[in-house]
């Protein structure tokens, strides 16, 4: 195992560049690189990036929360609710692997301290977005990715092999050759906040980058998410997948102001918001899937000559709103509308990025060595249009499977036991939490 070791080294013979040598780099702070981090064990040495500071990423920004299986009967409504806003172009092995794993992931973030909404009798209260046939998001307030992020976050800084590196920018990659002569990802080359030249070595490289937002006037992701990582897995002749499945949100609150667009979380519509035209009259279903609606808004718009349309709370109980929305109601009353009063304007953004970097199911690009998870990649469980709150599942599921796939590959010598120990080292902030199927999973047996 290499311990991680930070050095300089003069690269072109004018410009020295700082070195850091590790077993794994992960570029991105968001959900999927920081659980990916939580799921490796502390034998490997990690250093994460993240572009700003850390609390600029989506998963901060994540409103109504995130999908699980309900219960076992809701496995087939959630498989068919997630291909039907897929328009079944969907990866049905990857749609699997995430439902089945939907509820461990849940157990590990609520064992990790993340605080889900509950009902009276202490039971977990699930919501309904549009397109869901049934309830089955749990959420925290109107703030879900926020107390995800910050609990993981705070696990990731509390591990004593890995690092972050903020306002640290990958700019590149490095290449390598293994023993037979293939093509390797060696690690990443990054611009520090100094402006300086940092090169990462690593054995393993997991790109965990986000959206491509920041590429759009409209949008509701941080301006600082442009693609990186797919534009320099392209340079390396790395397989991208469906770049133009871009996802637009119906809701984002309409404003004249210049710069990231607030989102009215769908769940609002799932508790009975409705949409209207500028004569107050009703004009979709505000509940079909998210492409639907948005191009209804769309229609209606151009209908009109209307420069957004409306949305009304009047049909969502004022208790539903003060409590569950809170911070829809606080962030509208400073921009000077009372959602309890009268309708607000609201004009569909640029929200999700579907395609991306291909993967397989353990997130392995088509460059060994080089890993991505999260909304950067495309494992297929969204196919055409992602189903309201599987993203940040989506991204933890297939994080924690990168992070299987890296320790299998590293530790392929060792023996189960071996394997076994290392796994178990890695739970360690949640004993039991994984330590089921942690053998079964990492020795690959059945
Ligand atoms: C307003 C809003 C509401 C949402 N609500 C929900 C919801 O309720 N439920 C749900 O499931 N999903 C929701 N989503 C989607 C979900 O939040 C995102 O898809 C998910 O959080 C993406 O996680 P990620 O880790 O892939 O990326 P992010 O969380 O965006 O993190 C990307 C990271 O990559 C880093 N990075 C990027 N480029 C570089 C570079 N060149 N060098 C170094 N670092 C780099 C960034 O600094 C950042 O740390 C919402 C999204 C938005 C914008």
């Amino acid at each position: 195992m290499s311990g991680e070791k930070d050095g300089v080294i003069a690269t072109d013979g004018s410009r020295p560049a700082r070195v850091i040598d590790c077993d794994v780099v992960i570029v991105g702070c968001g959900v999927a690189g920081l659980y990916c981090a939580l799921n490796l064990p502390e034998a490997l040495s990690v250093v994460l990036l993240s572009k700003e500071a850390v609390d600029h990423c989506d998963s901060m920004l994540a409103q109504g929360g995130i999908c699980v299986l309900h219960d076992p009967g809701d496995y087939e409504s959630f498989f068919e609710d997630t291909l039907r806003a897929g328009h079944y172009e969907n990866r049905l092995e990857s749609v699997d692997l995430m439902i089945r794993a939907s509820r461990p992931i849940i157990d590990d973030l609520i064992k990790r301290g993340v605080r889900f909404a509950r009902r009276a009798d202490g039971e977990l209260d699930y919501t309904r977005e549009g397109a869901h046939s049934r309830p089955r998001i749990v959420y925290h307030e109107d703030v879900t990715g926020e107390e995800i992020t910050t609990h993981l976050l705070a696990c990731v800084r509390d591990l004593p092999h890995a690092r972050i590196l903020e306002h640290t920018c990958m700019t590149d990659i490095l290449e390598g050759f293994e023993g037979s002569g293939t093509r390797v990802c060696r690690g990443v080359v990054a611009t520090g906040p100094d402006g300086e030249k940092i090169e990462i070595h690593a054995d393993a490289t997991v790109f965990a980058t986000g959206g491509v937002g920041g590429l759009y006037s409209r949008s509701t992701n941080f301006s600082c998410l442009t693609g990186d990582g797919c534009r320099i897995a392209a340079e390396h002749g790395v397989l991208l997948e469906h770049m133009d499945y871009v996802q637009v949100h119906p809701t984002s609150l309409w404003s004249e102001r210049p710069g990231r667009a607030f989102l009215i979380s769908e769940s609002a519509r799932g508790e009975g918001a409705i949409l209207l035209n500028d004569a107050g009259e009703r004009f979709t279903d505000e509940l079909q899937p998210r492409d639907v609606v948005s191009a209804a808004i769309f229609a209606e718009m151009r209908r009109t000559g209307a420069e957004h349309v409306w949305l009304s709370f009047e049909r969502v109980p004022r208790d539903v709103i003060e409590g569950h929305f809170t911070h829809i109601l606080e962030r509208c009353l400073e921009e000077g509308y009372d959602i309890r009063e009268r309708p607000i304007p609201v004009v569909p953004a640029q929200h999700y990025f579907m395609g991306g970097i291909h993967v397989d199911s353990d997130s392995q690009t088509t460059l060994p060595h080089l890993f991505a998870c999260g909304e950067t990649c495309c494992n297929g469980v969204h196919g055409k249009n992602r189903l309201a709150s599987n993203s940040l599942l989506e991204a933890l599921v297939f994080a924690q499977r990168a992070a299987d796939r890296i320790m299998r590959d590293r530790f392929a010598e060792d023996t189960a036991a071996q394997l076994a120990a290392a796994a178990r080292m890695r739970s360690r902030f949640v004993a039991g939490s994984r330590d089921v199927t942690d053998v079964a999973l990492l020795t690959g047996a059945k």
